[in-house]
């Protein structure tokens, strides 16, 4: 085992969902972050098929670890193998039981082969400590011994949506999550009622985004209603503005026999108005109940631009610091996020019991 624990070397798996995930890290670290997408398999189904996404995990994950193992050397200048890597990290849950089952039997075999130590990590402690991931270089957002606690971590897939109090490492509740939709999961289903194929979130983001606020002439844009507005309860929910886009746009393709392009983007954008207004909502009333001293984003919808520049109005009126991840590849499901959780965990000394399973309905409030 290298002998500064800042050194240290994990190779991490993810196959929560539909990606196939190796990454390496040193320390907070990413050597390398390899994803095989799915999205080609699944898209023609409209949505993830389980018994196609575990196959596709099969068939990828050697040639993935390969790739990550190969990266890795090269962006280290060293020879990385199992010879100089210190642990091997998993995700356990939430996600897929017959998708997860794959990265987690895989890594606990090259853990047992290689008589390496074995690090369960739960893929929403990998959202949330995903800011905390450097470059190669060793740059990133902020360090760790920058992190001041307690902070409020709010994570925004197309998964989940809560928002998570964490008081130290390893020490997270969930105070507030959705009713019903995930935020990420409404994008991609208002997406397919506009025509925008699936997965459509990151493409009815980018048409929001060219309905620039002053290109927008507010009697286009459609009135849809903000969830809970001037509701008390801190939770979210997503599907009554899913459904109040649905109607709209039912009633509109009826008289007019379909949607002007023009009318996508008007959708796109009043949907993501709406949906970021209930973040900000949310996220505010949570701030003021838990006094947190910093806020971390994580999550596939914040990598829309409007969404971050939202939240961080948010954080500015009341005077804290957000942090996002620092590329693109970080915010969607990774290995290299699940690496820097597994990491922090190793050097607690969390390693898991070889037996351990995976749990599909794994809670970020409860310890592996
Ligand atoms: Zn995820």
């Amino acid at each position: 085992m290298n002998s500064e624990l800042g050194k240290l070397i994990v190779l991490a798996i993810d196959t929560s969902c539909d990606d196939t995930s190796v990454a390496v890290v040193q320390g907070a670290r990413v050597l390398s972050n390899v994803i095989s997408s799915q999205d080609e398999i699944h898209g023609e189904w409209g949505g993830v098929v389980p018994d196609l996404a575990r196959r596709a995990h099969n068939e990828r994950i050697d040639a993935v670890i390969e790739q990550a193992l190969t990266r890795a050397s090269r962006n280290s200048g060293e020879k990385i193998n199992f010879e100089t890597i210190d642990a091997i990290a998993a995700t356990y849950g939430p996600g897929l039981a017959i998708a997860l089952e794959v990265g987690l039997k895989k890594a606990q075999a090259l853990a047992s082969e290689h008589g390496l130590p074995f690090v369960a990590v739960n893929h929403m402690e990998g959202h949330l400590l995903s800011a905390l991931a450097q470059n190669s270089r060793g740059s990133g957002q902020i360090r760790v011994e920058d992190l001041r606690f307690p902070l409020l971590g709010l994570l925004i897939s197309g998964g989940h949506t809560e928002i998570v109090l964490m008081k130290s490492f390893g020490d997270y509740e969930i105070v507030a999550q959705t009713l019903d939709d995930a935020v990420g999961e409404a994008y991609d289903k208002v997406a397919r009622m506009l025509g925008l194929g699936y997965p459509g979130g990151k493409v009815l983001s980018e048409m929001a985004k060219l309905v620039s606020e002053k290109l927008a002439r507010p009697d286009e844009m459609y009135a849809l209603p903000i969830p809970l507005n001037n509701d008390d309860r801190l939770a979210f929910s997503y599907s009554g503005l899913k459904t109040a886009v649905y109607y709209k746009v039912k009633q509109l393709k009826e008289s007019a026999g379909g949607l002007t392009k023009k009318q996508i983007h008007n959708f796109a954008a009043s949907f993501e108005k709406a949906a970021i207004s209930h973040l900000q909502q949310k996220l505010s009333m949570a701030i003021e109940k838990f006094q947190p001293k910093m806020i971390l984003v994580g999550g596939g919808v914040a990598s829309s631009a409007k969404v971050r520049a939202g939240l961080r109005k948010v954080a500015k009126n009341l005077e804290l610091p957000i942090f996002f991840p620092s590329n693109n590849k970080l915010y969607v499901d990774n290995a290299a996020m699940i690496g820097v959780a597994g990491y922090f965990k190793l050097v607690r000394g969390e390693l898991a019991r070889s037996s351990i399973d995976r749990d599909p309905r794994a809670s970020i409030s409860k310890a592996a």
